[in-house]
């Protein structure tokens, strides 16, 4: 019958939905079981990439806001300042060892390689070390 597999569709959107839910609170809790100082992320442009006319790109949005809101009040909770720096903030093309800007870096480029000094590094670990010393963000 139809509706059968109607209620199955129905009960694995579900189970995948409490998977999700249950990988954005690990990792909510893997981040602020590390007692950091501050948390600073980029203040991207959800609002915007949930219009996208792509709806897998829109969904993919849609959840990364659901997994920083949920960080940030965790945040809020156990008193860790809660830092966005601006989204224009090279944090991937900056060298996080010389400062070089390297605008030839690509999406697909994983590892960070400076063309200036040499510093190699994996391409988001860079990031996040650029994310950490960013002097300039505001305290959500
Ligand atoms: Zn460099």
């Amino acid at each position: 019958m139809w509706l059968d597999g109607l209620l199955k569709v129905q009960k694995l959107h579900q189970r995948i939905d409490n998977i999700r839910k249950d990988y954005e609170n690990k990792t909510v809790h893997e981040i602020v079981k590390q007692k950091p100082r501050f948390i600073t992320v980029e203040d991207l442009n959800v609002k915007g990439m949930m219009k996208n006319r792509h709806l897998a790109k829109a969904v993919a949005a849609q959840r990364f806001f659901s997994l920083l809101s949920k960080l940030k009040r965790k945040a809020e909770i156990i008193g860790i300042e809660f830092r966005t720096v601006d989204r224009f903030y090279p944090s991937s093309k900056t060298c996080h060892s010389c400062g070089h800007i390297h605008k030839g870096l690509k999406i697909k480029d994983r590892v960070y390689v400076c063309p200036e000094c040499g510093y190699t590094a994996d391409r988001d670990y860079n990031a996040s070390l650029n994310l950490r010393d960013a002097e300039k963000y505001r305290v959500a």
